[in-house]
């Protein structure tokens, strides 16, 4: 009896302050990180020694935090003379690190933009380097990042590059967040080239304020769209600004009760079976996709800010890439 009335003591002590601890802590989430563009999102400005220092910090700051991550590479920007090694060699660190790579094809085209076998010609010949990579650490390429997101402009054409994608072996990595770091990136590169400390801070805070809004907006969607959050999954880029800061990005995304988990954890999430007759010129995140599939377009979606979108304007075009045969 001693033995039960102490149960019930404690368990009283337990609901009386449990209730206001619970109260204070963020919800469970889950989020899975891809990062695109690799080597470098800016590699034709990029010596291949700077790539690899970019990528080492990046990669250094995501081992330690035990965070795990995809990279999806265009393999395209390995080909510049007398830097092929540096370049190769930037894209094994994400291997020799533990985390993965994917195809974003060859030369990062549209498939909004290009015929279907031109684009699935792009797919094969991205996974030259990259696959020889994986089989050397025990591994295959699984996932594809459409580039620019853009999956087809009409119905016919997408179903028929899903289906090229799983003859080959390839499951489609989606994107359900993405705060458009590689506009502030541009940006923070060439402040960080001049020095301009007070600028590149600037960028930094409105990158983390602008992605807590995506991340409200997105949530909330998540939830008025199919009653929960899924397993999220994060589009950042191969850039200075994440290789610097991604983490003060990942103590945001913490504090707001999100673990990091696999891409392959994060699909396992029932909402990346749901149906997606998304066609559009322009390409959108999955959370959108089936938004739109169910009729309910998303309204009031976050804006971007519009002095970065100025500034990214004034910068001067990159150099074009260099042919490759
Ligand atoms: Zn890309």
């Amino acid at each position: 009896m001693r033995f039960g009335q102490f149960s019930l003591f404690f368990i009283t002590l337990f609901s009386v302050f449990s209730f206001p601890l619970s109260a204070q802590n963020p919800p469970q989430r889950a989020i899975a990180i891809t990062i695109d563009d690799l080597p470098a999102a800016n590699a034709n400005r990029m010596t291949g020694a700077e790539i690899v220092e970019m990528t080492t910090k990046l990669l250094a700051t995501l081992r330690d935090q035990k965070v795990p991550a995809v990279g999806f590479a265009n393999e395209r920007k390995l080909y510049r003379l007398g830097e092929v090694d540096d370049r190769i060699k930037a894209l094994n660190l994400w291997l020799d690190n533990g985390f993965e790579l994917g195809n974003h094809t060859f030369s990062h085209f549209s498939l909004n933009r290009v015929t279907l076998p031109a684009w699935e010609d792009d797919v094969i010949r991205g996974e030259t380097v990259t696959k020889i990579l994986l089989a050397q650490h025990g591994m295959k390429m699984r996932y594809l990042r459409h580039p620019y997101l853009d999956t087809g402009r009409d119905l016919q054409t997408r179903r028929q590059a899903e289906a090229f994608l799983v003859s080959r072996g390839y499951r489609i990595a989606p994107v359900t967040m993405d705060a458009w770091d590689w506009m502030y990136a541009g940006v923070y590169e060439d402040a960080r080239k001049r020095g301009d400390l007070a600028l590149q801070q600037q960028l930094v805070s409105s990158y983390l304020s602008y992605t807590g809004t995506v991340l409200d907006y997105y949530e909330k969607l998540s939830k008025d769209l199919m009653g929960y959050e899924p397993k999220q999954i994060l589009l950042l880029h191969g850039n200075w600004l994440e290789a610097e800061h991604i983490g003060e990005l990942l103590e945001q995304l913490r504090k707001r009760g999100y673990q990091f988990v696999t891409l392959q954890d994060a699909l396992s999430d029932a909402a990346y079976s749901m149906p997606d007759d998304y066609i559009g010129e322009e390409g959108t995140n999955w959370l959108d996709h089936w938004a739109i599939t169910r009729g309910h377009p998303p309204l009031n979606t976050p804006v971007f800010p519009q002095w970065v979108l100025d500034r990214a304007n004034t910068l001067p075009k990159p150099p074009p890439d260099p042919p490759v045969f």
